[in-house]
């Protein structure tokens, strides 16, 4: 037996009813059934990712967009003050569905609504030994994503320049033509 889809694919392929916001070849909107407040609405990948890293940087992208589009309709239809973006990854982080989602959650001056957590003490000490510990590998990281970047606009420059060379060439060879076929036509008209 094929193993059963996740909630958020059932609702993309339309097996699952939902209240759909918006939707396009890429993501999906819908209003959440149960939510945090009036308003509130799940925002998805229409593939099935798990977790932010899995999910490909023009689809992030074009995600992120949206979250921005629809935050600003949410607040300006719900008449609300303030809103949450939030996405959680892993079960211990609250992901309720192994499919990546951003929760758009409205607040309301008479309604608030706020990721609160606990904010615990940590010594000097260890702050700085994890400040240490992420900052290393994010430089590392960050390195190879620069050089990856820079590797990518470099490739597009080089292409520009080629085409642009050649495109000269062209015109060039078109004025060269036309020069000769005007030298000829004039020689021509000199010889008795
Ligand atoms: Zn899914």
């Amino acid at each position: 037996m094929a193993e059963e889809k996740c909630v958020f694919c059932q609702i993309i392929d339309g097996s699952l009813p939902t209240i759909k916001i918006y939707e396009d070849k890429t993501v999906l909107a819908i209003l959440d059934i149960n939510p945090a407040s009036e308003g509130h609405v799940i925002l998805m990948p229409r593939t099935h990712y798990e977790t932010l890293d899995q999910i490909p940087d023009d689809v992030l992208v074009f995600l992120f967009k949206l979250a921005k589009l629809l935050s600003g309709i949410i607040k300006k239809v719900m008449k609300a003050t303030g809103i949450n973006i939030y996405a959680c990854e892993g079960k211990s982080a609250g992901q309720r569905l192994p499919h990546f989602y951003i929760n758009l959650i409205p607040s309301y001056d008479d309604n608030p609504v706020s990721a609160e957590w606990e904010r615990k003490q940590v010594e000097p000490k260890k702050l700085e030994e994890i400040g240490n510990k992420i900052r290393d590998e994010a430089k590392k990281e960050s390195i190879k994503l620069v050089t990856e970047e820079t590797e990518k606009i470099k490739k597009k420059i080089t292409k520009k320049i080629a085409d642009e060379s050649a495109k000269k060439q062209k015109i060039e060879k078109k004025k060269e033509d036309e020069e000769m076929r005007q030298m000829k036509s004039l020689i021509g008209r000199r010889i008795p």
